[in-house]
């Protein structure tokens, strides 16, 4: 029997507590199934106003008369089942609504010290700041605890292992030179080995230049960012560092996402029961104004609306969409051209398509339980996790062949038709052209009901669990404390 590790991880999300994306969920499901493999996980959140209402107020671990610009305390508490600390800095996050972007759309103008104050009390607390917690591995998530690792490394002295994950390279979080001193970074550090990044201050460039190890979130993304053409400016540290980059996959809370017993669902069911799937999708239809035809095609969207996800091509496909009998519903917010055009397809044609434009975690449940096929066209995709709900829930994944779509969808090409594999359907490259083809395939497939079943059984018997990635985490750490240890 292992002795337990203890990780100290840190991010600006966790899930159910606060969430935009999918980080929230990773860093809210890891720590069950980390404790499985003997890993004991606690996790720095800041106290946004969500996370304040939802903790028992315990004890105060560390207090910090002033902390960029305010009184600031860490306190040590749970909710949720998680263990956490909470940075308490009313300051800095007490602040409703998204927690990056003020009510006029645009970043809080003080991000960097938000950011910096969340990190650097990661340092703090890993350094050994709170008398009887010294955790062997800071896991950093993300651009806002990319200076954690920073942090921990200018300060000196004895250390834990840490580990920077990157959730999506296209959030990098670079801000002002000028702002150096102020966020509590020494002179030195502003070098190209440290924290600069093309003149400015790189949060996440700071994780990856000075964390002992990087990991993304899947195998594919992991090699892709070391290209020019997706490594957003990064691969070069990237291709520097690729010893030390390792792509794990995520998995998918089975708790919440669970068909059996998930309340959101009118009817419930699993693998021998799918069937019972239809009283979803028909009870989906009338929920989002669609003809209710149980032979129809239905496509569903559970996303973000941004250019990552390919959705204008989607846009762009409606006429061939509606020419395959198709129909369509999308849940979803984000850039407002791509909200307006859905919006406006919806309104030219109610009973094919349906957008419901906003945040609603009932409504995704029920799209993925109710659609035929669920559309993930991502330009990039560092792992995508609706693809996952999607198989659990047996609704085909449609997915672009880019990072961890690649790498969790097998397409259920002929050959692998003929050898009973394939879950899916995967395409590339990511075109208005391959994204028609891609419809096109779903719908001939559709038609052919026995073969269809087929395939949706094989992805609700995929393994889309934490179990396989926690043991990988758990493996990662181990190597990275043994090999510090003297
Ligand atoms: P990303 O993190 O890039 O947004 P992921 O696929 O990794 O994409 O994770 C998205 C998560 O957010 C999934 O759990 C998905 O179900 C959920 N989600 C996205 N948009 C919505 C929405 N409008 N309503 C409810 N859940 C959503």
């Amino acid at each position: 029997m292992t002795a337990p590790l203890q990780v100290l991880a840190v991010a600006s999300e966790i899930f159910p507590l606060v969430k935009t994306g999918g980080l929230a969920d990773v860093v809210g499901a890891l720590p069950a199934a980390l404790a499985a493999e003997g890993v004991l996980v606690r996790t720095l959140i800041p106290g946004y106003p969500a996370v304040m209402d939802r903790i028992a107020i315990g004890e105060t671990v560390k207090e910090y008369p002033a902390l960029h610009g305010g009184a600031a305390r860490i306190i040590q508490t749970s909710a949720a089942g998680l263990e956490l600390f909470v940075l308490d800095a009313p300051h800095l996050f007490a602040r409703h609504g998204n927690p990056y972007v003020g009510p006029n759309g645009k970043d809080w103008p003080d991000n960097a010290q938000r950011f910096a104050a969340l990190s650097f009390a990661a340092a703090d607390l890993a350094g050994g700041a709170v008398r009887g917690y010294r955790p062997h591995v800071l896991h950093a998530h993300d651009w806002q605890a990319g200076l954690a690792p920073a942090f921990l490394h200018y300060r000196g002295g004895e250390r834990p292992a840490s580990v920077m994950t990157v959730h999506n390279l296209a959030f990098q979080g670079a801000f002002p030179a000028e702002l150096l001193g102020a966020v509590g970074l020494p002179p030195k550090s502003f070098t190209m080995d440290g924290v600069e990044y093309y003149g400015k201050i790189g949060y996440l460039k700071a994780g990856l230049a000075l964390a002992d190890h990087i990991t993304t979130v899947s195998p594919t993304y992991a090699r892709e960012i070391r290209t020019s053409e997706h490594g957003m400016g990064l691969d070069g540290l990237l291709r520097l560092r690729a010893a030390q980059v390792s792509g794990i996959l995520n998995g998918i809370d089975l708790q919440v996402w669970d068909p059996l017993t998930d309340e959101s669902l009118p009817a419930r069911f699993d693998a021998k029961r799918i069937t019972k799937r239809t009283v979803n999708k028909l009870a989906l239809q009338s929920r989002l104004g669609l003809a209710e035809d149980p032979e129809a095609l239905v496509l569903g969207v559970v996303s973000r609306l941004t250019w990552q996800k390919g959705l204008d091509l989607l846009v762009s496909a409606m006429p061939m969409l509606a020419a395959q009998g198709a129909q369509l519903a999308v849940l979803g917010s984000g850039d407002a051209p791509l909200e307006a055009s859905f919006t406006a397809a919806a309104a030219a044609d109610p009973t094919r398509i349906a957008v419901q434009i906003g945040y609603d975690e009932s409504l995704a449940h029920l799209i993925q339980a109710g659609a035929d096929a669920i559309l993930v066209p991502s330009r990039f995709e560092p792992c995508g996790l609706t693809q996952l709900c999607a198989m659990r829930y047996g609704a085909l994944p449609v997915v672009a062949r880019v990072g961890g779509l690649a790498d969790t969808v097998v397409d259920a090409n002929e050959m692998a038709l003929a050898s009973k594999a394939g879950t899916g359907i995967v395409f590339s490259p990511v075109t208005l052209d391959a994204l028609e083809l891609a419809i096109e395939r779903t719908a001939a497939l559709w038609r052919d009901r026995s073969t269809w079943r087929a395939v949706q059984k094989r992805g609700m018997a995929t393994d889309v669990s934490w179990t396989r990635p926690a043991a990988q985490y758990a493996a990662l750490y181990r190597t990275l404390v043994s090999s510090r240890a003297p």
